[in-house]
């Protein structure tokens, strides 16, 4: 049965399949409404079933293995399922709930893990009838009241953390963009690489000068898990940077308060968000990191690393220089 018509399908599945990005909430306060209570995150939705199974367990597991080549050894088929081996576990592919041996046995007990490709540019904000509106409207409903339940077993082993304190001790403090920020430490050579470029580039593109100076703060380690659901949040595991800069203008920067201000929020055009340059973002993709600004339920000063994600989608990931 067709639910949507195909131009919604394209969108949904081009950029709203990025549902486990949502697990990356915002960390900042809301710039256009100061006053804004603090955002409890509404639960994201199940993912439609067609967003994991628009890529074989196979290809994913296999981007992992390329994007994280000192986390994992090797995907293999065992007991006819895709796995993924790291030091001392294996992770099967379950239909896109990345589980242990020990949770398969109750795997209808988990949400599947999203995974997408990333268009290379950003998609422009389509043109919708009513009637398409009003379907859209009603799925981002749903999406608020069906919390997923996915295991956490697989990030929090690509990233050494299982709770507030050991992710804590996995990151470190450092300089970038001129200013302070806490990240995962396995992340701290591709931030040194990717500030480098930022900054040699500027010499020669203006609009990216003046960008990097509005910066105002940088948000990357926070702690926290989404309301009623067991994913964490990138910014836990300090895979995450928000990059806030100045908004006199007071554009949107991200889908939620932009929904408090208008329900039809996902039909205003892009000129109407706070976005980094092109070229800014162009330097966080080379090194893996996905720009948040190309999702559905956009967040524009998001950037979390995702290099499987790019891998997927057919670009290829810079390693950070030897230093
Ligand atoms: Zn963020």
């Amino acid at each position: 049965m067709r639910i949507f018509p195909r131009g919604i399908v394209l969108v949904f599945l081009g950029t709203l399949t990025a549902i486990w990005t949502l697990a990356t909430w915002q960390c900042t306060t809301d710039p256009v409404k100061d006053a804004a209570p603090k955002v409890d995150p509404p639960a994201e939705a199940a993912p439609a079933r067609s967003e994991s199974a628009a890529l074989s367990g196979r290809e994913v597991l296999e981007a992992f293995l390329a994007a994280y080549p000192g986390r994992f050894r090797s995907v293999e088929l065992v007991d006819g399922d895709w796995s993924i081996a790291g030091d001392g576990v294996r992770f099967f592919w379950a239909g896109g709930r990345l589980l242990p041996q020990t949770a398969l046995a109750h795997r209808d007990k988990y949400t599947p893990h999203p995974f997408y490709r990333s268009p290379a540019e950003q998609p422009p904000v389509p043109e919708y009838s009513d009637g398409e509106k009003i379907e859209i409207r009603a799925r981002i409903d749903h999406r608020e009241k069906s919390p997923p339940a996915r295991h956490p077993g697989f990030y929090n082993y690509v990233w050494q953390a299982r709770d507030h304190k050991s992710a804590e001790r996995r990151t470190q403090g450092l300089m970038f963009l001129g200013k302070p920020v806490r990240v995962s430490v396995a992340l701290v050579p591709v931030l040194r690489a990717i500030n480098a470029e930022i900054v040699e580039r500027s010499r020669t593109d203006g609009e990216l000068k003046r960008f990097v100076a509005s910066i105002r703060e940088l948000s990357g380690f926070y702690w926290r898990n989404i309301a009623n659901t067991g994913s964490l949040s990138y910014h836990s595991y300090g895979a995450a940077v928000d990059v806030i800069s100045r908004n006199p203008k007071r554009k949107e920067t991200y889908w939620l308060w932009a929904k408090r201000r208008d329900p039809d929020w996902f039909t205003r055009p892009l000129s109407t968000r706070l976005q980094p340059p092109v070229s800014f973002v162009a330097v966080f993709e080379k090194y893996g990191f996905v720009w948040g600004g190309k999702w559905f339920y956009f967040d524009t000063v998001h950037f979390e690393y995702r290099p499987e994600i790019l891998i997927l989608s057919g670009r290829s990931v810079a390693r950070p220089p030897a230093r």
